[in-house]
């Protein structure tokens, strides 16, 4: 007699692979820049009393209000910063609402996306926020005053690999100050391989349900007959 093929090891193998595999997608989400957050609180955070109202917001105060406050998102290739020579790389971008330095006029690209890129940010200028319900990719916001900034994507320029893909009416251009970027990168979690995860994720408990099922039916059948030879 086989003893290991008769194990309980042996006959609950594919559980154990797949439990093991949820843990570990829990573990890799959450050790990627911004962590878990499946509550949905982006952008919610900003702390209005912090900004400087005084200032001029070219792309508008409503606009301000639903992207900086709300989390909402301009529309592509709107912003004044998105329109900007790049060829002029002094100076810094501040956010538009406490002021404080987020990124060198130096580590602005041109993505092509519609909205003002850089491949990395003054340093702890920024915090990091994951929404699942966003399929994993990764929110931006300002670390001062917590107004949100756009998101963060791994397909960057080689420098960094990153493109902080952000807001226009979020920023302002200070010409009269300089800043350097960090290179302390975060680590961020590429969002199709999130999609890959939480596919295999759904996989594993059709595994585990169908298992289930199976170790559960003899039992069903059992209380069945009894309920019927009783009745
Ligand atoms: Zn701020």
């Amino acid at each position: 007699m086989n003893s290991f093929a008769e194990s309980p090891w042996r006959k609950n193998l594919y559980n154990i692979a797949c439990l093991l595999f949820m843990a570990a997608t829990l573990i890799v989400m959450s050790l990627s820049a911004g962590g878990w957050d499946i509550t949905g609180s982006k952008g919610t955070h900003m702390r209005s009393e912090l900004c400087d109202h005084k200032r001029d917001i070219p792309d508008g105060r409503t606009l301000f209000q639903q992207v900086c406050a709300a989390g909402g998102t301009e529309r592509a290739f709107s912003g004044v910063h998105d329109r900007v020579d790049e060829s002029n790389t002094s100076g810094t971008y501040r956010c538009a609402c406490c002021g404080e330095p987020l990124f060198p006029a130096v580590a602005k690209f041109h993505s092509g996306s519609g909205w003002p890129s850089f491949t990395a940010p003054v340093a702890n200028a920024l915090g990091y926020r994951k929404d699942i319900l966003q399929f994993g990719s990764t929110e931006v916001h300002c670390a001062a005053c917590g107004a949100h900034l756009g998101h963060v994507f791994d397909d960057g320029p080689p420098a960094t690999g990153l493109r902080f893909c952000i807001n226009s009416v979020c920023l302002w251009r200070d010409d009269g100050s300089s800043s350097v970027a960090t290179d302390q990168i975060p680590w961020i979690l590429n969002a199709y391989l999130v999609l890959l995860v939480l596919f295999g994720f759904c996989a594993s408990c059709c595994v585990l349900t169908k298992s289930a099922v199976i170790a559960a039916y003899p039992y069903y059948v059992k209380k069945r007959g009894q309920h019927n030879s009783g009745g």
